[in-house]
């Protein structure tokens, strides 16, 4: 074939190359790490990897100041982003950023919960609701009910008790506890977690919307002898929040099992898409965890990619 000049070729090239693409932009988003008591250094560049290595992300990094430090002129611009990623228990935001966030929410940005990111603020009354159910930071029956999976539905337990606690780190059997919502369509009944903690007893509001999975803490583990539930959605205003208490970050990226879990990263970006887009676009990834055998992915690639 033969183009008479290069203008043409340019441009059936871009051409070409438009109708060839099947990638779309991906979309914005930002995690907001910088304090908190766990690994945060490995944790956010873990988050990073996994949701940008889905082809779907594009992340910043909020690094807020480190504990103690003049916090008045912090800010996060979060109109900008589809989704806000919390990877932060620290010190409290400044209240222009706390405004700015509720309101980002309740006019429908989306947040996925992370780990210990649930730990976080327990005194703020909003992001509680938020979150639905958090742990520690002085958490008791006034932050709310114990809530737990029992007799096939989700019970508020009013008994009073610190909020928040967990056993040795194990592998557990996660169990789906919905018949159909986007984040878990296709992913299997049950399936085995990489070594991680559990969380248990957590309180707080409790307006779980949907309930995703549970996982059964044991007390000879030093766990709470309940089925916690441990995956989830809320809703607040018009938001869409995203809820993993999954996660706990190891010492270095390489040992870092309960994030390496293929499970955890793929909940991670469903989760993530859903709070974007309220859709989930994505396949059951061939290496997922089966009920017996748990699956890492050790460089946080999906295989293909
Ligand atoms: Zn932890």
């Amino acid at each position: 074939m033969l183009f008479r000049d290069k203008s043409f070729l340019a441009a059936a090239l871009a051409c070409a190359l438009s109708l060839c693409s099947c990638a779309k932009e991906p979309m914005k988003g930002v995690i907001i790490t910088g304090q908190n008591n766990h690994n945060w250094p490995v944790s956010h560049i873990a988050l990073q990897r996994i949701l940008e290595g889905s082809g779907m992300f594009e992340m910043d990094i909020a690094v807020l100041p480190p504990a103690g430090e003049d916090m008045a002129g912090v800010s996060v611009d979060f109109g900008k982003y589809k989704v806000v990623v919390l990877d932060y228990n620290g010190d409290s935001w400044p209240g222009p950023m706390r405004e700015a966030f509720l309101e980002y929410v309740r006019n429908g940005g989306g947040v996925v919960v992370y780990h210990a990111a649930d730990n976080a603020f327990a005194g703020w009354e909003e992001y509680n609701k938020i979150i639905a159910l958090g742990g520690w930071e002085g958490r008791d029956e006034k932050s709310g009910p114990y809530v737990y999976w029992k007799d096939g539905g989700l019970l508020k337990d009013t008994s009073p008790g610190p909020g928040g606690s967990h056993g040795a780190r194990h592998e557990y059997i996660m169990n789906r506890r919905i018949e159909s919502h986007p984040v878990i369509d296709g992913l299997p009944e049950r399936w085995k977690h990489a070594t991680d903690e559990l969380y248990d007893r957590m309180r707080g509001p409790g307006d779980i919307k949907d309930l995703l999975y549970t996982a059964y803490s044991p007390t000879e583990k030093g766990g709470s002898g309940r089925e916690e539930p441990l995956v989830f959605t809320v809703e607040y205003g018009k938001g869409r929040i995203f809820h993993t208490m999954l996660g706990h970050c190891g010492d270095t990226l390489e040992d870092n099992p309960a994030m390496q879990c293929v499970g955890f990263q793929e909940l991670l970006i469903r989760g993530a898409e859903w709070c974007a887009t309220g859709k989930v676009s994505r396949k059951v990834p061939s290496d997922f965890p089966t009920e017996t055998e748990v699956s890492l992915r050790k460089d946080y690639k999906e295989s293909g990619r």
